[in-house]
């Protein structure tokens, strides 16, 4: 049911930091930190406004990614960013559906055309999902079945081979005393999301996807969550603006 594979672990920015300068200093520090590391593949996704400096200052083996690109027509689109144009910065991952989009921005339709869109360009989506809290009853695994059969329905499988989920329960994104999911538990929702995702294309595509966890990685807890949770990789937020935290935990994870 699992395949194991190179962890990946990606480093979301969002509106941070504030300048280029900063942003740049961040990736040096993470490129001298694992130079060294080849057993674990490192996307940076920064805000859109530095993607192109950062893309100079990368090595070759971390990638760039995307925190989210506009899909559809025309360009009478005050704002937005198109696909072709993240394409053309080198990006190679796109987060899509993340829940502090899913909160102000992107309904569920919307998710689903850019999951098609990103996939059907070739390069590769990261759909986020994840409840928004954990209740007694387990409601949250029927929030997390709706989130991905609502994005992926109608996806031919020969667009999967691009496809990532993002496991991300809302709660412990950016929570306040660093509570991430336990590894225990995010085995048993890896599994529920294999299954849901058996349902839709069957044990051969459902096997290779990969899936992610993000809420709350730290250097503390990430191999644990890596190892036990049985995923394939990680989403990380704030620990990933502070070059040596994130160094220290990919050189964690390597071993
Ligand atoms: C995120 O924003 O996707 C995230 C996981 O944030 P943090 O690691 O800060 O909880």
């Amino acid at each position: 049911m699992f395949k194991k594979t190179k962890p990946l672990v990606i480093a979301n920015w969002k509106m941070n930091p504030e300048t280029e300068q900063e942003a740049k200093n961040i990736v040096l520090e993470i490129k001298e930190g694992i130079k060294n590391i080849k057993k674990i593949s490192t996307v940076i996704c920064p805000p859109v406004i530095f993607m192109d400096s950062i893309k100079k200052t990368l090595s070759k083996s971390i990638y760039l990614g995307a925190q989210d690109a506009f899909v559809g027509s025309g360009s009478s689109h005050t704002g937005e960013i198109s696909l072709e144009m993240i394409k053309k910065t080198g990006a190679k991952y796109i987060l899509v559906g993340h829940s502090e989009r899913r909160e102000t921005e992107d309904t569920e339709e919307e998710i689903r055309e850019k999951v098609s869109g990103v996939l059907k360009s070739d390069l590769k989506a990261v759909l986020c999902i994840g409840e928004n809290e954990r209740s007694e009853h387990g409601d949250y695994y029927h929030e997390v079945k709706i989130q991905i059969i609502s994005a992926l329905t109608g996806l031919q499988k020969k667009y999967t081979k691009n496809l990532i989920i993002a496991y991300e329960p809302v709660w412990a994104i950016g929570n306040k005393e660093n509570k991430a999911l336990n590894s225990e538990n995010l085995y048993e929702m890896a599994i529920f999301i294999k299954k849901t995702l058996n349902d839709l294309f069957g044990q051969e595509v459902a096997k290779n996807i990969p899936i992610l966890y993000g809420g709350s990685v730290n250097k503390n807890n990430a191999k644990e969550l890596l190892e036990n949770g049985k995923v394939n990789g990680l989403l990380v937020g704030r620990e990933s603006l502070k070059g040596q935290n994130f160094v220290e935990m990919i050189k964690k994870i390597a071993v």
